[in-house]
């Protein structure tokens, strides 16, 4: 999905600063004029924070005048890739925080932990045995197939898995979209549509109310 977006953008015109972290923002009277990301200065119109689970990070330390800043934190999920047929799986099957996920190619994804650790990225051997454990109870025949990636990411979690979606109210030209914890693929398509709305002053397509900065989050 991510490799049509980035195509379908670059056709449109649009330029990519891939691994460029932004390191400072020029503010000038409520707003911000341009990026800084070594070696390049960017100016800028307008300015959209989708930095998922170091949304509050980049506050912290880019903008640390300002006082309202998005309670996102970053929530581990490690998984595990086996090397399966197709066909050794139909579906999805989805048991509480834990799931088993087809890929078209037989490839069999299973997941996630859930875990508090800041912004550590590290996978454990524990947590290798409780997943290969609970993918082999619910698919026995796994036992066949090799595990060829055990991995962690980063969720930016919520309090109440609700993500910030709309302008900032101190910076004129800033706007957020982030924080949609386990289900950012899917929402991305309707949060970036609602943001779009916003920024450009439509009537939104759904209620933008609860996920403005003043809404419990
Ligand atoms: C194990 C696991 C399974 C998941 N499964 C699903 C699923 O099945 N369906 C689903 O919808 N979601 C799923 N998710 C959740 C989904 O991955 C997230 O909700 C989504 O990635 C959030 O997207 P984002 O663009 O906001 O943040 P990210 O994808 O985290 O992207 C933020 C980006 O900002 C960059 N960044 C940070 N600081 C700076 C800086 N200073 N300058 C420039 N760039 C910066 C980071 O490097 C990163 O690339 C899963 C997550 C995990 C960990």
């Amino acid at each position: 999905m991510l490799q049509s977006l980035k195509q379908d953008l670059i056709q449109k015109g649009c330029q990519f600063y891939e691994h460029q972290p932004i390191t400072g923002f020029d503010l000038k009277a409520g707003r911000i004029t341009g990026l800084a990301s070594h070696p390049l200065t960017i100016p800028v119109n307008q300015v959209v924070l989708a930095s998922g689970a170091w949304t509050g990070q980049v506050f912290r330390e880019l903008l640390p005048a300002v006082t309202q800043i998005p309670a996102i934190k970053p929530v581990k999920g490690q998984m595990l890739l086996y090397d399966a047929q197709p066909e050794t799986l139909a579906f999805m099957v989805l048991d509480g925080d834990h799931y088993l996920i087809p890929r078209r190619d037989g490839k069999i994804l299973a997941g996630s932990t859930v875990e508090l650790a800041g912004f550590d990225k590290s996978t454990s051997t524990t947590t290798f045995d409780r997943l290969n454990g609970f993918a082999q109870q619910l698919l026995p025949s796994l036992k066949h197939y090799p595990i060829t990636h055990h991995w962690a990411g980063l969720r930016p979690g919520t309090d109440q898995g609700i993500p910030y979606i709309g302008r900032h109210p101190e910076i004129s030209n800033l706007s957020v979209n982030a924080g949609h914890f386990r289900n950012g693929l899917v929402m991305a398509p309707a949060s970036a549509k609602l943001l779009v709305d916003l920024v450009l002053g439509r009537p939104p397509c759904i209620a933008a109310e609860p996920y403005q900065f003043s809404s419990p989050h």
